[in-house]
């Protein structure tokens, strides 16, 4: 690991222990860009750690301090998740400049960063999060191809057993009601903060496209539709089974 210290960090408020870990992708060309930009005190962001597509890991926040990486963000009703967060940033050009497959020796760096981590501070299964599900109106980093499913297999939250295939919408632009109102307290229950559209809108889309982009990547629509749902269903029982058995 190479320390390369950034200055744009704070205190985290007293009583705020770290129990999430919140995943980006860079989004600009080059890590040596990114590197430059998240150490520069006129651009004011930071995280704790950025990991290189060939596995070389910078540490830029000690993990005690607050790092500067989500932004206006949400997850379990709490706001402000720099607070209580672990930031890690993957080198990759992102959707604006030629988003690509993150390398094994990137998400194997990161295992073992996560294993760190691990062992520091308790992070519930749902703690394992990327900026879009904390930002979903404005983030859609890690993205789609970002390998959850590796994480989860190695004991870094969950991932759902069914692939939910099926694109058959189940609700449409506008339409609210009882599957709607279903949708939002499932969401909410995985973490997510719900938006305060009436019927299926804007916000829900972006919303839904969030979910899918972490949960049920081979099609991410901003619809719910039939496999969404049976994806959303399997890891809600999965979260019940956890919190029954603590
Ligand atoms: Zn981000």
């Amino acid at each position: 690991v190479i320390q390369c210290f950034s200055p744009n960090w704070n205190e985290r408020p007293p009583g705020c222990d770290i129990d999430l870990v919140v995943l980006h992708y860079t989004g600009m060309q080059t890590g040596d860009e990114a590197l430059a930009r998240l150490c520069d005190p006129e651009a004011e962001v930071s995280a704790h750690y950025m990991i290189e597509e060939d596995g070389t890991v910078f540490q830029l926040v000690p993990e005690e301090k607050r790092a500067w990486h989500a932004g206006v963000s949400s997850w379990c009703g709490r706001d402000n998740i720099n607070h209580y967060s672990i930031g890690i940033e993957l080198v990759n050009p992102g959707h604006e400049f030629g988003y690509r497959a993150f390398p094994d020796r990137q998400i194997d760096s990161l295992l073992e960063v996560l294993a760190g981590i691990k062992s520091r501070h308790f992070i519930p299964c749902n703690g394992y999060i990327g900026h879009s599900d904390i930002a979903p109106d404005r983030k859609t980093d890690p993205g789609e191809l970002f390998p959850w499913h590796i994480l989860s297999k190695e004991g870094f939250g969950v991932c759902a057993d069914t692939e939910g295939h099926s694109q058959t919408v189940l609700l449409r632009d506008g339409e609210s009601g009882a599957e709607f109102e279903k949708l939002n307290m499932d969401l909410a229950m995985l973490g997510y903060s719900i938006p305060s559209e009436e019927a299926v809108g804007p916000a829900t889309h972006a919303l839904i496209s969030a979910f899918q982009s972490h949960w049920r990547q081979s099609r991410v629509t901003g619809y719910y539709d039939v496999g969404t749902a049976a994806v959303l269903s399997d890891l809600v029982e999965k979260m019940q089974e956890i919190r029954n058995l603590r």
